[in-house]
């Protein structure tokens, strides 16, 4: 899956595009899976990348066409199943979810880092699915 991801250079490139049309346009698009700020090359973006993950936040989840709701479109963990329960009452009980809010899947490179609570240490579930651990670093610093 990584050989099709962009290189690091290629990224840089493609938000510093993005971050121009905006400044012309004036438009704030959200990038829904946020790049950890430490990333090297990356610049003070006046645009992009204002919002850190939203995993845990109450709101927003994912239901995939069976009906199982996720923490969020990337998650390959599915919390229960929406028809058979009450959506609501399965996100607020989940440990799994909770363990977002509490900062438990944190990779050991983000301990102590100021940004955490926003960052999360980056996407969670992209590590999770690619490396098949909720606490690796996330995929963008192998790129
Ligand atoms: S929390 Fe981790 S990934 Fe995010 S900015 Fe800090 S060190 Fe980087
Ligand atoms: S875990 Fe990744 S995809 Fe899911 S909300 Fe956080 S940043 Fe977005």
């Amino acid at each position: 899956m990584q050989s099709l991801s962009l290189k690091k250079k290629e990224l840089v490139e493609m938000l510093n595009i993005v971050e121009e049309a905006c400044e012309e346009y004036g438009i704030s698009p959200f990038v829904g899976t946020p790049i950890p700020p430490c990333l090297d090359g990356l610049r003070d973006y006046k645009f992009l990348l204002k919002e850190g993950c939203m995993a845990g936040k109450g709101l927003h989840c994912a239901i995939d066409p069976s009906g199982g709701l996720k923490v969020c479109n990337h998650s390959p963990t599915v919390l229960g199943n929406c028809i058979e329960s009450d959506p609501k009452e399965l996100y607020e009980t989940s440990e799994y979810v909770r363990g977002f809010k509490e900062l438990r899947y944190t990779p050991k490179m983000c301990e102590g880092c100021s940004k955490l609570e926003k960052c999360k240490g980056g996407c969670r579930e992209a590590a999770h699915v690619l490396f098949g651990d909720i606490k690796a670093p996330d995929p963008v610093f192998c790129l």
